[in-house]
């Protein structure tokens, strides 16, 4: 993948690299230049072969590793990896990704690595199984006990991934899987999966994995779960509309596949009453906001798409807000010295996000900031000029005068996009918050405890993880959209109802 030479993606199945003919495949270009990058093949893959071989050699080879050996190569892989990640910088900036947004996707996967692997050897027995709770005596005199023990799962794990985390979203599935003793089949999204192909190859070139414990499909693969059955899961990340046709399959429904899903998310940052313009709250919220628009030009399953603030607020956030997108955004090609929001991952998915934002005015939306024509974009020191051949976009703010407009709530658009509504009570943001359906995060800015508490109290039944900010979290807060490996990563009802990372429980 070193030259701009478009070429066919290849896979790893039953211990081969496999690289199939271009003719009929889909052509993936460089976000930014809208150069050839590699070409995804449309050809059929074995996958029958894949899962075979998974669950014979990678299940044997793993069994012969114990929890902790298991926990201590995913240590190793993670130096291994660390020492190559500027190769991989260098492939990531064609998606679009500037050089921080690569650090989150490789450095954030590869840090999942770490912490899995010292989570696995400190929390873990080093043997094959896991006891769950106490012996439970069921005799008077003790001669007949039962326990609950974890094995391994004898099939695969299949992981479908989105295109905006190509590194850290397969890592972060890996890992856990691996130390379970589960072999890994790893389906990326066609527009950025020639960067998880760099990465599985440099894992395999380590020479550090059992056989068969890591394979990779690199195209549609639309029959997958054809092939899978009760002893195999399917881990999914991507859209909602395509986790509904997937968790629909007749081996899911019939034939027992597990499946869970990290789906799409419509995100919510409240700000406290108190955190009126000056505060630091009030700063850290615009702070947020911003920086979850314009990080992976807001290609964020956990992106804050709606700000829901108090009403009289409403005008002073959306200036804030764009202010410090003036002030701190430069769009362009994430290799020109500057950038700090390259393009997104491609051309149809500019198509997409436009098309979003353009049905949300259409509905009552209004443009506070920001605009739908092509952005002007970074070319060389401060020269710049109207974008021509990446995807890229300009952040933007909407403002909406009716707060409860299905839309706002319902409407991912997948890129630097968010909407700031007003509330009137507490109770109201907090029904607000919870039109989004179930959503994997949200944010809740105050530095009153009482209305902290109520707000917390209030969403958390529809959200996967809620994020605590004020002037002292502020300080280290990793941040209202980073998943951190200890703490679970999902959400109910539209995000997906799965229940990813969140330490050994993953493991579980
Ligand atoms: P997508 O279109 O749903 O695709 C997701 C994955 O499913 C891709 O690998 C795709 O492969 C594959 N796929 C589609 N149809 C399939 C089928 N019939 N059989 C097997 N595989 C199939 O989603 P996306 O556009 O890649 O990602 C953007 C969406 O993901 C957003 O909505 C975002 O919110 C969500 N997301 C959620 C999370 C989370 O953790 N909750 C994280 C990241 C993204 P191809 O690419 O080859 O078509």
């Amino acid at each position: 993948m070193s030259t701009a030479q478009a070429t066919v993606v290849p896979s790893f199945i039953a211990g081969e690299w496999i690289s199939p003919q271009a003719e009929g495949g889909t052509q993936v270009l460089d976000a930014n230049t809208g150069q050839p990058v590699a070409t995804v093949s449309a050809g059929a893959l074995d996958v029958a072969a894949a899962l075979d071989y998974g669950r014979t050699v990678g299940q044997r080879e793993l069994s012969g590793l114990s929890l902790h050996q298991r926990a201590l190569k995913l240590k190793e892989l993670a130096l291994y990896l660390n020492e190559r990640r500027e190769e991989l910088y260098e492939i990531s900036y064609r998606t679009g990704a500037t050089k921080i947004d690569s650090m989150v996707d490789i450095d954030g996967g590869i840090g999942v690595l770490f912490t899995f692997s010292s989570k696995g050897r400190r929390e873990l027995p080093n043997s094959n199984v896991i006891l769950d709770g106490p012996t439970e005596p069921l005799s008077k005199d003790g001669s007949f006990i039962g326990t609950h023990i974890f094995t391994p799962m004898a099939g695969v794990t299949v992981q479908i991934n989105a295109f905006n985390f190509p590194v850290w979203g397969m890592l972060e599935k890996f890992a856990p899987a691996f130390i379970a003793g589960v072999p890994t089949i790893v389906k990326p999204a066609s527009p950025t999966g020639y960067l998880s192909e760099a990465v599985v190859r440099m894992m395999l070139d380590s020479g550090l994995l059992p056989d068969g414990s890591l394979q990779l499909l690199s195209g549609s693969a639309r029959d997958l779960l054809d092939h899978m059955d009760y002893r195999d899961m399917v881990a999914f990340t991507g859209s909602a509309a395509t986790a509904n046709k997937l968790k629909a399959h007749r081996n899911v429904v019939d034939g027992g596949v597990k499946f869970t899903s990290e789906t799409d998310s419509l995100n919510a940052a409240i700000l406290g009453p108190d955190a009126v313009e000056g505060t630091e709250e009030f700063n850290a919220f615009v702070k947020a906001v911003v920086s979850e628009m314009t990080s992976k030009a807001g290609q964020k399953c956990t992106a804050i798409r709606r700000s829901i603030v108090p009403e009289q607020l409403v005008d002073a956030v959306i200036k804030a807000v764009g202010e410090r997108i003036e002030a701190r955004t430069v769009i362009g090609d994430p290799r020109v010295e500057g950038v700090t929001m390259g393009a997104l991952a491609s051309l149809d998915q500019l198509r997409d996000v436009r098309q979003a934002v353009q049905d949300m005015l259409d509905a009552g939306g209004e443009l506070a900031y920001g605009s739908l024509d092509a952005p002007r974009v970074r070319t060389s020191g401060e020269r710049t000029e109207i974008a021509q051949d990446g995807a890229f976009m300009a952040p933007v703010v909407l403002r909406w005068s009716d707060p409860a407009n299905p839309i706002l709530h319902s409407r991912e658009a997948f890129g630097p996009v968010s909407s700031v509504v007003g509330y009137r009570s507490l109770d109201e943001a907090v029904e607000l918050a919870a039109q989004g359906a179930g959503s994997l995060v949200a944010t809740v800015c105050t530095n009153d405890p009482e209305a902290m508490r109520a707000l917390t109290l209030g969403i958390a039944a529809h959200h996967g993880r809620v994020h605590i900010l004020n002037r002292e979290t502020a300080r280290t807060s990793t941040g209202h959209g980073s998943p951190v490996p200890h703490l679970v990563h999902g959400g109910p009802g539209r995000a997906g109802g799965g229940e990813e990372l969140g330490g050994i429980r993953s493991v579980m």
